[in-house]
């Protein structure tokens, strides 16, 4: 950290592990706006976890400080890699890069055909927290295709044959999950088959392995609708965002099958995979690794298609979502407004089935 300014002067900092405190010439109060200058260096863990350099490829993840909500206090959280410990809320970016050479940008904001460039801006609205990958030309084939009002780009590595299969399947699940779930606001999304199976705002990294597309490509880009347009706190209620995610991609995958059943293959496998909390809305930090999983990715879907299976199936299912997505798109949505939409949405008293599994 070089250096934090406001309008010239030096503010007092701390940083602290994954916090940095500013402390204000004056209190902010609501409403009021403040701009603060933050100078700073950062180097590439190589093959690091998400933040990451790969060969001559760099993964700008979580690569800027990051302004935290405030609900009652920051919420800030220890960095725990079983899920997502950030949360953080909708902003609008400029980003001004210059590289040392030519590289293939994919950003959280629309960036255009897939042509290496080593300077440019970039600008994008309604981003919850900006990624962009800056990728070595010659590591990398690219297929661009388009679904609705959104061009998806999709990146593979050079050597890789299933471009043509990943690119079918992301517009398959995409305009899935628009048609059914709702309208996706914005101009593209980019796909990376770096094996990160991680979830940004616009931009998602997928695997390069074409036994685990279905499952993990789908899941990523379901989160488009669940973490990104619909937003929550992931550390506290991950299953928010995680579980809504694996049963959107269960029920497109039995779509895809042609059955009502055969997309939660993969969440029964989580299930069965360990000994699974009674209650999914622990904190990361309360949660096991395996115990999360089986939870938050595997029982809670599986729940929720039960509950939904007495009750019209998949189809009613979808309309629910639907009808989620409309009410909190752009929004953060809290447990007791999750809770309280159910009730109301669904005829008669769900108390005892929430109960069952949220605490
Ligand atoms: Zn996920």
């Amino acid at each position: 950290m070089n250096s934090i300014t406001s309008s010239e002067d030096e503010l007092r900092y701390e940083l602290n592990g994954g916090s940095l405190f500013i402390e204000l010439e004056s209190d902010l109060t609501p409403g009021e706006q403040q701009a603060v200058t933050i100078e700073y260096t950062l180097t590439l863990p190589e093959n690091g976890i998400r933040l990451a350099q790969v060969e001559n490829n760099y993964y700008l993840a979580h690569w800027y400080p990051m302004l935290a909500e405030y609900d009652g206090g920051w919420q800030v959280n220890d960095y725990d890699p079983k899920g997502e410990s950030y949360e953080t809320g909708y902003g609008d970016y400029t980003v001004t890069y210059q590289l040392p050479e030519d590289y293939l940008i994919a950003t959280s904001a629309p960036d255009g055909p897939a042509e290496a460039s080593s300077s440019g801006t970039l600008t994008g609205e309604a981003i919850k927290d900006f990624y962009a990958a800056f990728l070595d030309p010659a590591d990398w084939q690219v297929a661009e295709r388009t679904s609705g009002n959104t061009e998806l780009r999709v990146f593979v590595p050079a050597e890789s044959e299933i471009l043509e299969e990943t690119a079918e399947l992301s517009v398959e699940a995409f305009a899935y999950f628009e048609e059914n779930i709702g309208d996706y606001p914005f101009a593209e999304l980019d796909l990376i088959a770096n094996d990160g199976y991680m979830e940004y705002p616009n931009i998602v990294e997928v695997p390069m392995d074409e036994e685990l597309l279905d499952s993990i490509l789908v899941h990523e880009i379901a989160h488009q609708w669940f973490y990104y347009l619909v937003a929550n706190d992931p550390y506290e209620n991950a299953w928010l965002d995680e579980s809504l995610t694996e049963f959107s991609t269960g029920l497109f995958l039995s779509d895809y099958y042609g059955d009502e059943d055969s997309g939660f293959q993969n969440a029964k496998a989580y299930e069965e995979s360990y000994e699974t909390e009674t209650y999914a809305d622990l904190a990361l930090d309360e949660f096991d690794t395996p115990a999360y999983y089986a939870t938050v990715y595997g029982k809670v879907p599986l729940l929720v298609k039960g509950f939904f299976d007495e009750r019209g199936g998949n189809e009613a299912a979808l309309e629910f979502l639907a009808v989620y997505y409309g009410e909190f798109q752009f929004q953060r949505v809290t447990k007791q407004q999750f809770r309280e939409f159910f009730e109301t949405y669904f005829e008669g008293d769900q108390q005892a089935f929430l109960d069952s599994w949220l605490q």
